[in-house]
Formats: C-alpha cells, sequence, structure tokens
C-alpha cells in the first residue's frame, strides 16, 4: 500500500482510465456522514449508514458513481468516530433505536478496506451499535471481497456477540452482473466465480451471511431480456450454492440509473442506452419463486443520475409501492399482480 499522495494520484488515474469525468466531494465536512436512511424489509427495520471516507479504491466500474460523493484525501480515525457520533445524535435515529433490527455500513466502496476506513472506526461503531441499538440482529458490511479478512470477521463477530440480541454478521459484496463477460469486461468489476466462491467457502465457515448486489442491465449494447436473463441465472447460481454448500445468501437488486459523470451516463445522453423498466425488473425477481433465496429489490437512484436517466419514471408510483410491499413481504402474489396488469 503507497503513501496518502500515491493513493490520491491512483485514485486519479483509476478515474481517467474508466472514461469517468467526475469530480470528488471535497467540500464535504469530515465530521459528518455523507447520509443515512431507513428501509423497511422482511427482517424489520434497517438503518443504512453512509459514512465519508476516502473514494473506493478500486474505482474502475464503469456505471459507478459512488467515488464521487467520496474523498480524495485520507479521513482518519477522529472524524470517522465523529461521523459515528453524528449517526446517534440524530433524532430521527433516536426515535426509532429501539425498534432498528439491521444496520448495514457503507462507505460507497469497502468498509472492511482499512487504508480508507480505520478499523478502530469500526469497533467504535460496533460498540456504539451494541450500546444504543438494543434490538440490532444483523450487521451488514459493504465491501470488496478482496478485503475480506478472517480473524478481522472473527473479531468484528465476538464484539457483535456482546450486544443484548444474537447478531448476524453480514459480508455485503458487488457482483453487479452474472454474465462473466459483461461483469468483468465491461463493467470492470475484477470479481471472479473462482474469487466469489472461495468468498462463499469463507463465510460458510464461520457462519456469516451473504449479501449480493446485482445491477440490472448495467451496460449499454444490453437488451431488456437480456439483462432480465442475466439476472435470473444469477439468481439460479446462488439459489444452487445455498442448496449445495448450506450458505445463506440474499440478494440485493439494484435497477440501473445512468450515472453522472460515467460512460453509461453519457451512453444514455446518447440515445445509446435506456435504464430498465421496473415490470422488467419484477419479472427477474419472479425466478425466486420457491428458492431459499431472498431479493431485496432497491428503489433508490440516489439522486446521482443524469437528468432523465433514472429507472424511475413518471407514472411509477404505484409500481415502487408494490415494489416496496414486496420488499417488506417476499410476497410473490405481488410481482405476478404487477407482471399480469
Ligand atoms: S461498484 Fe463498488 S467496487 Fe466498483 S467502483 Fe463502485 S464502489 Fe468501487
Amino acid at each position: 500500500m503507497g503513501g496518502p499522495d500515491k493513493i490520491e494520484a491512483r485514485l486519479l488515474e483509476l478515474t481517467r482510465e474508466a472514461g469517468k469525468s467526475y469530480g470528488f466531494d471535497t467540500a464535504h465536512d469530515p465530521n459528518e456522514p455523507v447520509g443515512l436512511f431507513f428501509q423497511e424489509s422482511d427482517e424489520g427495520l434497517v438503518l443504512f449508514l453512509v459514512f465519508y471516507t476516502r473514494a473506493c479504491r478500486w474505482s474502475l466500474c464503469t456505471g459507478c458513481p459512488l467515488p464521487s460523493t467520496g474523498s480524495l484525501h485520507h479521513v482518519g480515525l477522529r472524524a470517522l468516530a465523529k461521523q459515528i457520533d453524528a449517526v446517534f445524535a440524530r433524532p430521527d435515529v433516536r426515535a426509532r433505536q429501539g425498534e432498528i433490527r439491521k444496520v448495514i455500513v457503507s462507505n460507497q466502496g469497502s468498509v472492511l478496506d482499512e487504508a480508507t476506513f480505520s478499523s478502530t472506526a469500526l469497533m467504535y461503531l460496533v460498540a456504539q451499535i451494541n450500546l444504543q441499538l438494543p434490538q440490532v440482529a444483523a450487521l451488514s458490511l459493504e465491501t470488496r471481497a478482496e478485503y475480506v479478512d478472517e480473524p478481522e470477521l472473527e473479531f468484528l463477530a465476538r464484539a457483535m456477540a456482546e450486544g443484548e440480541t444474537r447478531t448476524v454478521l453480514e459480508i455485503a459484496i458487488g457482483f453487479e452482473a452474472f454474465d462473466e463477460h459483461i461483469r468483468n469486461h465491461r463493467f470492470r468489476k475484477g470479481l471472479s466465480l473462482a474469487e466469489f466462491e472461495r468468498l462463499v467457502d469463507k463465510v460458510v465457515r464461520h457462519d456469516f451471511h451473504l449479501k449480493c448486489y446485482f445491477m440490472q442491465k448495467p451496460v449499454e449494447q444490453m437488451s431488456d431480456e437480456e439483462a432480465v436473463r442475466d439476472i435470473e441465472r444469477a439468481i439460479d447460481y446462488l439459489a444452487d450454492l445455498v442448496e449445495r454448500r448450506g450458505a445463506h445468501i440474499g440478494v440485493h437488486l439494484n435497477p440501473t440509473y445512468a450515472a453522472r459523470g460515467t460512460p453509461l451516463g453519457e451512453a444514455f445522453l446518447a440515445g445509446r442506452y435506456v435504464p430498465p423498466q421496473l415490470l422488467d425488473v419484477a419479472r427477474a425477481v419472479r425466478r425466486a419463486r420457491g428458492k431459499r433465496l431472498r431479493v431485496f429489490v432497491g428503489l433508490n437512484d440516489e439522486g446521482l443520475a443524469v437528468a432523465g436517466g433514472s429507472f424511475l419514471r413518471p407514472g411509477d408510483e404505484r409500481l415502487v409501492q408494490e415494489l416496496e410491499r414486496f420488499n417488506r413481504t417476499g410476497d410473490f402474489a405481488i410481482l405476478d399482480a404487477i407482471c399480469t396488469a
């Protein structure tokens, strides 16, 4: 690992290499998180935390704008501890602290990459969760697979066990596309199936859970039908892993939006890309019926889409409500009703 200036230079180089034109959020107060929000899921109330740190050191994924919400410079332990304090001081968090069942921790990159997210800060966060959120049953950490380091996870899991309820540790990774060529050559994810399966083995060995983030239609030159088929293949593959290896796997499916400052955003503006329809998202998710694989549909375009480039279109409000209802209940009859309407 290089010094801070080397990381900064490398980030700029990778951003250029990926054909991205966004800048980084250097004006953000380092003592405040990027944001937080609540989600209702069948696991109960979820608190989703997005911390402000140095941007994702991979940064190459062609459709991803998330590094633009991070810093080009290192954000250290003290600032991160203040961000954590700021979360627990918020009136909306305080008002619901007895209801929160799951906490998802993100820094729009990898919280297990200690070069961007201090390990001490992560421990401080776990301590605050144990002290302030008595009903938490799951802690989810978003990361790239290469940063999953077993001794660190075991330590975190032991710390989580000191809370008032049994808490499961979940590793959440971006898989994005099932097709290997699309995932690694066109989207530039840098995740092989072999590496993913090694991660599954680690997770099973320690009785952790795994969450896989997918994007429906993540690249241009992919038809709506191909995009549905890609998600269906992912669901079949993961459901098979659940059966064969006894893994506990969940899927978080994000319909893709055309993000600002990315080649996909440019493709949209040039008329070469159209984001997926929510109807097709419902069609793809139906593949999970009868499988031991829970699918949650992400319905947040994070405010990072180019104008008109979101998958959320005027008139989609009812569909959004129904998909949110599916997220809360897991009831496939809701998807059937959407697809046959
Ligand atoms: S998808 Fe994840 S790994 Fe890829 S650039 Fe975005 S934040 Fe980094």
